[in-house]
């Protein structure tokens, strides 16, 4: 009788990145990738994001032939390469397959350097080198040396953020910034062997090694096993403690898991010990910070699109540009009025939507935002509008920022230590969750806005996206509207001020 003996997965690239910042995740993604959480609509995002950077990167390297085979298709990709690399017309081979001992990688752009040289190129979406990159580029290193490929340079190539589009066609040479890293790479490879050895080893077990989620987990990637493994985990798990992570690993160390069991004798900052009494809280001052607001009170709200290769003449990279604000305008009487902008074509919306909300803001009244960004986006407006310099700039004497009056003046427990509208609305307005969008954040609303923009033909589908934005958008002032009154209402039923 035989036995059967599972085929032990292959490792690739991203697994020995995953195993680096974990075992148990490695483990998962070989042979259980159905516990990760679904892919969100700012993970795809920034995966499209990086599609198209790649793409953009081989523009770089005329002459360069692509190597189309897809992923599961490793043979043909191996054969398709090493038939590119024996012809020296080819300068440069995009997507090339490399394996060594069990391990597969793709190569983002493979440069010739010399007759029998080449340099090694990864791209990357970030504007700088991080870590990680060391990591990614030597388990790389490894592989083509093991396949006798002799590297002369191993580089990043990454997005110039200085760079300033002038219109027109992108410079390409200034868009990406190439770094040599041999010399940080090359010491790092006598350590890959070893790594490796754990990673199999680990792949041969029975079930997946114990590992403790913390905050491992969320760097130099979050990893998608995060809610899978923290399923059991009480909401008042130590790890929810906001602020510095150092208590709660000096807590972790003392076998103490939940938030209650925190020693009254250790030191907490103000929002931990809100955090640990777990009670709403109302300062005595509230009540006069909420009446210094001048009607009518606007409610302002921007989404803006960053992309990194630039759209816009006179913009860099991931520059923040606005496309689209909501403004819910209180009156005196208790009447409400909401105002909208949204640009749906592909021009420079800034001055169009700078005058329109100069219009709708007027020269009375407040102006509520929940954060200092909406100050950031008028002051960028300003420098780049001259002619509304002035105007731009005096809204932001306006301004009233709703998240700096509820953290310090309120706090409930369903915040669990966070500020953010998409905890605090939801606690206190249940009404007005973002459950029932279809866009839920910003990241997701700027990939829709590019997409009804830029890519999207189908009328129909752009006036879906559009409606999706406005929703969202409008979700956040109308929320701030609503998230005074229950402040307002809850001073007034409140007892005696406590502090
Ligand atoms: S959530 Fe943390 S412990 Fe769990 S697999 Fe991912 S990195 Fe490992």
């Amino acid at each position: 009788m035989t036995t059967f003996i599972p085929k032990r997965p292959r490792l690739s690239k991203s697994r020995f990145l995953s195993g680096r910042q974990c075992h148990k995740r490695l483990y998962f993604e070989a042979y259980t990738p159905e516990l990760a959480a679904e892919t969100d609509g700012q993970r795809q995002a920034m995966l499209d994001m990086g599609k198209q950077i790649g793409d953009t990167a081989q523009q770089c390297f005329p002459g360069g032939q692509l190597v189309t085979e897809g992923y599961r298709q490793s043979a043909a990709a191996l054969e398709r390469t090493a038939t590119f690399m024996t012809n020296p017309d080819i300068p440069a081979i995009f997507e090339a397959a490399f394996q060594y001992e069990g391990t597969l990688i793709r190569v983002d752009i493979l440069e010739r350097s010399g007759e029998q040289t080449w340099r090694l190129i990864e791209v990357k979406a970030s504007s700088r080198v991080k870590a990680v990159h060391y990591h990614d580029l030597a388990i790389q290193t490894h592989v083509l040396q093991g396949a006798g490929i002799v590297i002369s340079h191993v580089c990043l190539m990454h997005i110039n953020r200085h760079y300033v589009f002038q219109g027109g066609d992108i410079d390409l040479r200034q868009l990406f910034v190439v770094e040599d890293l041999t010399e940080e790479v090359f010491p790092r490879l006598s350590g890959i062997p070893d790594q490796l050895e754990q990673m199999r080893a680990v792949l041969t077990q029975e079930v997946p090694p114990v590992v403790k989620p913390d905050g491992h987990c969320h760097t130099p990637y979050e990893c998608p096993f995060w809610e899978h493994c923290t399923k059991e985990k009480s909401e008042r798990w130590i790890y929810h403690l906001p602020g510095t992570k150092e208590v709660v690993r000096r807590m972790m160390k003392q076998g103490i898991e939940l938030i209650d069991d925190i020693p009254s004798r250790v030191r907490l900052s103000t929002l931990q010990q809100r955090v640990k009494d777990n009670v709403e809280w109302l300062s005595p001052e509230l009540e006069q910070t909420l009446k210094s607001v001048h009607y009518p009170i606007h409610h302002l709200d921007f989404e803006t699109f960053m992309p990194a290769i630039p759209l816009y003449s006179q913009t860099h990279p991931y520059q923040p540009v606005p496309t689209q604000w909501s403004n819910h305008i209180e009156r005196e009487d208790g009447t409400l009025q909401h105002e909208t902008y949204l640009c749906t074509d592909h021009r420079d919306p800034r001055e169009e939507l700078a005058v329109a909300l100069l219009s709708s803001l007027g020269q009375d009244g407040s102006i509520c935002v929940y954060s200092d960004y909406e100050k950031y986006v008028l002051t960028a407006l300003a420098e780049v509008l001259p002619s509304l310099r002035t105007e731009l700039l005096q809204l932001t004497h306006r301004l009233w920022d709703l998240l700096s009056v509820i953290q310090s003046h309120y706090y409930h427990p369903g915040f669990a230590g966070s500020f953010s509208i998409k905890s605090v609305l939801p606690t206190l307005v249940p009404s007005l969750s973002y459950s029932d969008l279809e866009i839920r954040d910003g990241a997701t609303a700027s990939a829709m806005y590019h997409q009804m923009v830029f890519k999207e033909t189908d009328w129909v589908e752009r006036q879906r996206i559009a409606s999706a934005l406005h929703e969202y958008c409008a979700r956040d002032t109308l929320g701030m509207v609503e998230l005074r009154r229950v402040l307002a209402e809850k001073v007034q039923h409140r007892g005696p001020s406590t502090s």
